[in-house]
């Protein structure tokens, strides 16, 4: 995820891009850069500087020719260093094609063996950069710009929204996209692109949506699109009424309305591109070899938050599909009870931000007392991908609510893509099984998308629940850390009493604060301890609970012993949490929303926690 922006036709063309970029910082941060057309050539400026980049930029761009063309990018790495040489615009061999991209290009090695094959020099490590020696290929057999975009798009996968400019027709933008969003904007004498709205705020109030698999070509006061097969087409326009903050928001409320709509496209692009094509599955930034993973007799996984729930559902499916075994420790007790470990342990790290500084102590602790580390992050090139042997990246992009929702989604099918690349090393599951857990893993995607859209459904349940003061979460198997997420998730952000539980455990304690006016919410989806944990709920019903249940869609045994169902569809079990943890979400962003509370930025919390 990053934000894009162009601009064509107007004389303060810099001015107008470095002020794009800063609206467009909160997409992503990693670096900044952005080129000017000017007569003959391309002038370049890139930043890499996190949080700063683009304000690195500005003190760069002071240097800038008067240029009326140009393209800004500010990165969020999903291949390769968040460094200047990877920060985009990238350009091809001969400096004439600058490339920003939004996306992953997912044959990207397989292009790159071949441009570099036929003479080509790659000067990033980025997916992105073929695309622009793509784009000279054709453009070095006599093409214009825009059919050499379109051509070279027909050899790429992956998801996309990119623009390119070349010195060659100084005054044209060539923009596409395919799964990441792109807008278009026009006005007298000028034309625009954007990844998203704030961008363009003030500018122009004609903005159209380019659609998936279709091409823009900008010149100054005119935009003409067509589908990447060539036929032309009316765009859309978007008519727009909203005000800056609003648009950073895409509209929503709040950032955590916006991130848990996020979802779909998080753990989707977190699938993307690691599966070769003799099925065997490829962490690519995982450094540990198969090998070194085949070698592993334990593996020790440490984790805070929600990551620690997406930690305990990762034992579940180590244990099940790699046979193999896994701890599960909080990170700031794990350092300090003596650990016991080896150089046949993994130690893996589970944090979004990759700089939770409990988790990297717990991590050198484990390096210290001879095991390996892998790290599992949202943040390229944070201190803990830096730190461990292997990363193996979540792709979310920047989540800018304090409570987690898409990076715990992502970061859940991430550890199932490492239970599964286990298991393929360790030949405890066939290929065929193997395959087809994959296969329910891409459907993911397209069922979170179901269970966002029954958020109104969510809300009334939240609504008739407005009073409650007292929230039991309960689960069994892998709903015991759903439970443990819905309970975190409505504390943090509603200050209301929850606590999560695994159901067996109720009678042996919890049950007596059992009363009429508690709440509890049961994660009943379909596990394999389904039916006792129906026997479980039975017990608490009858101590006069008020009783609400994740159940999948058609369970009727269900709806006869709740007050309330939260209805999800039905998915295999070890992948059923992706789907029972979003009712929960909506659930407690309805309820802290009811009593009035700033659901981004909850009291006493940060979102990255750097202190012991
Ligand atoms: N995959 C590209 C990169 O890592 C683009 C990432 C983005 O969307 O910011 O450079």
């Amino acid at each position: 995820m990053c934000g894009i922006i162009g601009v064509t036709g107007r004389p303060d063309a810099a001015e107008l891009l470095l002020e794009g970029l800063e609206r467009l910082e909160y997409r992503g941060y990693d670096s900044a850069g952005l080129v000017l057309s000017v007569p003959g050539s391309l002038w370049r400026a890139r930043a890499a500087e996190g949080t700063t980049s683009v304000g690195a930029l500005r003190v760069l761009a002071a240097e800038a020719p008067g240029a009326s063309t140009g393209l800004g990018h500010t990165r969020w790495a999903t291949h390769g260093h968040p460094a200047v040489e990877n920060a985009h615009p990238l350009f091809d061999c001969t400096q004439r094609v600058g490339v920003v991209h939004n996306g992953i290009i997912e044959n990207h090695a397989e292009i790159q063996g071949r441009l570099v094959a036929s003479g080509h020099t790659m000067a990033s490590a980025t997916d992105t950069e073929v695309l622009a020696h793509l784009v000279e290929e054709r453009m070095a057999g006599g093409m214009g710009l825009a059919e050499s975009v379109r051509v070279a798009l027909g050899e790429v996968r992956g998801s996309f929204s990119i623009a390119v400019v070349s010195s060659d027709e100084p005054e044209l933008l060539v923009a596409a996209r395919r799964n990441t969003p792109l807008i278009l904007g026009l006005a007298d004498g000028a034309a625009f692109l954007a990844s998203d709205i704030p961008a363009l705020l003030g500018q122009t109030d004609r903005l159209f949506v380019l659609a998936d698999d279709q091409l823009a070509e900008l010149r100054p006061g005119s935009i003409a699109v067509s589908t990447l097969d060539g036929l032309p087409v009316e765009p859309p326009a978007l008519s727009v009424h909203w005000d800056l903050a609003a648009a950073q928001k895409g509209g929503y409320e709040d950032f955590m309305s916006k991130e848990i709509r996020e979802q779909p496209r998080a753990v989707a692009d977190t699938l993307l591109d690691r599966c070769r094509p003799d099925g065997s599955l490829a962490l690519d930034e995982a450094k540990l070899t198969d090998e070194d993973l085949r070698s592993i007799t334990r593996i020790h996984i440490v984790a805070c938050g929600s990551s620690y729930h997406a930690a305990l559902l990762a034992r579940y499916a180590i244990e099940h599909w790699a046979e193999l075994a896994a701890d599960v420790d909080v990170a700031s007790e794990f350092r300090y009870r003596e650990p016991v470990l080896d150089p046949k342990a993994l130690a893996l790290g589970v944090s979004q931000s990759g700089e939770s500084l409990d988790t990297l102590l717990a991590l050198r602790e484990a390096r210290a007392r001879g095991a390996r580390v892998l790290g599992v992050t949202n943040v390229v090139d944070s201190s803990i991908a830096r730190e461990a042997d292997g990363v193996l990246y979540t792709r979310a992009g920047p989540e800018i609510c304090v409570a987690a929702t898409k990076t715990l989604l992502a970061q859940i099918v991430a550890l199932d893509l490492l239970a599964l690349k286990l298991a393929q090393l360790r030949a405890t599951r066939s290929p065929r099984e193997i395959s087809a857990t994959l296969d329910a893993l891409h459907r993911l995607p397209a069922a979170i998308e179901e269970v966002v859209s029954r958020a109104k459904e969510v809300d009334d349940v939240a609504k008739a629940l407005g009073g409650a003061r007292d929230f039991f979460f309960l689960g069994r198997n892998v709903g015991y850390p759903v439970a443990l997420e819905g309970a975190l998730k409505l504390k943090e952000l509603s200050y209301l009493h929850a606590e999560g539980y695994p159901a067996g455990e109720l009678k042996h304690g919890p049950i007596a604060l059992l009363e009429p006016g508690a709440v509890v919410v049961g994660v009943a989806t379909r596990n394999p301890l389904w039916e006792k944990f129906r026997s479980n709920i039975a017990e608490v019903k009858s101590r006069g609970a008020t009783v609400v249940l994740v159940a999948n869609d058609g369970d009727e045994r269900a709806a006869q012993l709740a007050d309330h169902v939260l209805w999800v569809p039905e998915a295999e079990h070890l992948l059923s949490p992706v789907l029972d943890i979003v009712p929960l979400q909506l659930f407690a962003y309805r309820l802290a929303r009811l009593h009035g509370l700033d659901v981004d930025r909850p009291r006493n919390l940060a979102k990255t926690v750097t202190v012991e």
